[in-house]
């Protein structure tokens, strides 16, 4: 089951590991959040966290996921990180397909984590695994 939140506390502590990432971040690339939306006040979470709900529904592979996972909305961060064993952060400022595809994604990861042979690789490594995995698990939705 996965369990979609929304955590102030959690807000906080995102921004201040994403500043602390920042120049990694920077040197890979990723697309990241330190500032809130300016609809903020606007946002409706039940009807957000339903929205995401009813994207992750459509894929088959969560439909039969094993075990819980929490994931976090937030303002802030990447598009998505993840805490072992079953946290998911996700960035808020996106689409609800978009920001239930990057759910799917970090799932995958923390499920490869459990594995000893995974763990060793480095970030590329894992990342094209990871993306492996997602279009192995997903391909069977359409
Ligand atoms: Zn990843």
């Amino acid at each position: 089951m996965i369990i979609l939140k929304h955590s102030f506390l959690i807000d906080i502590k995102l921004f201040l590991l994403t500043l602390l990432k920042k120049n990694w971040l920077d040197k890979k690339g990723y697309y990241y959040h330190l500032s809130t939306l300016k609809e903020y006040q606007k946002i409706n979470f039940n009807e957000l966290i339903k929205n995401i709900h009813d994207e992750l529904k459509k894929c088959v592979f969560i439909k039969n996921l094993k075990g819980d996972y929490t994931v976090f909305l937030s303002n802030y961060g990447a598009f998505g990180s993840f805490n072992k064993p079953n946290i998911v952060y996700a960035n808020l400022q996106r689409k609800p397909e978009e920001i239930s595809l990057t759910i799917i994604h970090e799932i995958i990861h923390l499920m490869l984590e459990k594995d000893d042979s995974f763990k060793r690789l480095n970030h590329e490594e894992k990342e094209k695994m990871v993306e492996k995995r997602f279009k192995e698990l997903t391909q069977v939705n359409d």
